[in-house]
């Protein structure tokens, strides 16, 4: 009888989840299935992602039993560095269940000698930082951490969302503009030119597709209020795209023999 086909799931709604996706497709074909769980923050998810779920899973304990009922074999955390509930659910279903988990990551950016950067510990922080700091200010956080923003007063906050929002924004003073990344650093930079944009709001998100507005900020020599990443969640961790790769590949040997 043929082996069973491995179930990897990657908890995704991230380029790099992605692009994963798009690689194990070429590299391992008909021996891996592989599913990709969003959260469902966008109406349209990015094409490609193979075979999809979308919505939460009801904490760890509901995660664990999905992972179980679906015969999942492997799990890579590749959720944004930010989202930190479902990491730790991961961490905490897996360890239950006995399933294996990597986690896919970016490493954070830092601060070169032309950035103009103040670095705060979470949004709260970042509230209080951006009053004094700029008049109009641009920030592309989601629409659930702008809550924080609420009191802000004497600043107008130019929105990037993928949606456009259904409510009203929580905010006394704002604009909203829609845009899926990435951007180039030129669309960046015409961008806080036409806004008018006098400093920005930034996760320090690391990675590559988030980055431009950063470097648009340097050349205009905009301060940016940046938010500190949370810390990554404990265990196996990779930072590129091949080491998920290896980690898969690992994990489809042991199950061979
Ligand atoms: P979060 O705070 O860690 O998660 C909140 C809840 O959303 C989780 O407890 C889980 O619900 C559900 N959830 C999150 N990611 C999920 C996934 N991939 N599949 C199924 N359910 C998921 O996460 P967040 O900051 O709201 O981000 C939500 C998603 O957007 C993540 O997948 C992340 O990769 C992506 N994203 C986030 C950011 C960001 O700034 N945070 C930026 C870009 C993309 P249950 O407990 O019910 O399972």
């Amino acid at each position: 009888m043929p082996a069973r086909k491995k179930h990897l799931l990657i908890l995704g709604g991230t380029a790099e989840a992605a692009a994963l996706v798009a690689a194990t497709g070429d590299r391992f074909g008909a021996r891996l299935t592989v599913t990709t769980s969003l959260a469902g923050r966008t109406l349209t998810p990015r094409a490609g992602l193979g075979q999809l779920r979308i919505g939460g899973f009801g904490g760890a304990a509901g995660l664990a039993g999905w992972l179980q009922t679906e015969k999942v074999d492997m799990v890579v955390d590749a959720t944004h560095p930010f989202a930190g509930t479902i990491s730790a659910n991961a961490r905490q279903a897996c360890d239950t269940t006995g399933i294996s988990r990597l986690i896919l990551t970016r490493p954070s950016w830092d601060a070169g000698p032309d950035d103009r950067w103040r670095e705060v510990a979470d949004f709260a922080a970042a509230a209080s930082a951006l009053s004094g700091i700029g008049s109009r200010v641009f920030l592309s956080v989601g629409s659930q951490k702008l809550q924080a923003f609420s009191q802000l007063r004497g600043v107008h906050l130019v929105v990037r969302m993928i949606d456009a929002p259904q409510e009203p924004l929580p905010l006394v003073s704002y604009s909203v503009i829609l845009g899926r990344g990435p951007f180039t650093e030129d669309a960046e930079l015409g961008l806080l030119r036409r806004e008018k944009i006098d400093a920005v709001l930034s996760r320090n998100s690391g990675g590559v597709s988030t980055y431009a507005k950063i470097v648009a900020a340097r050349r205009l020599a905009l301060p940016v209020v940046m938010i500190a990443p949370p810390p990554i969640e404990i265990g196996p961790c990779t930072i590129d795209q091949e080491g998920a790769l290896q980690w898969i590949s690992e994990k489809l040997a042991v199950a061979a023999t």
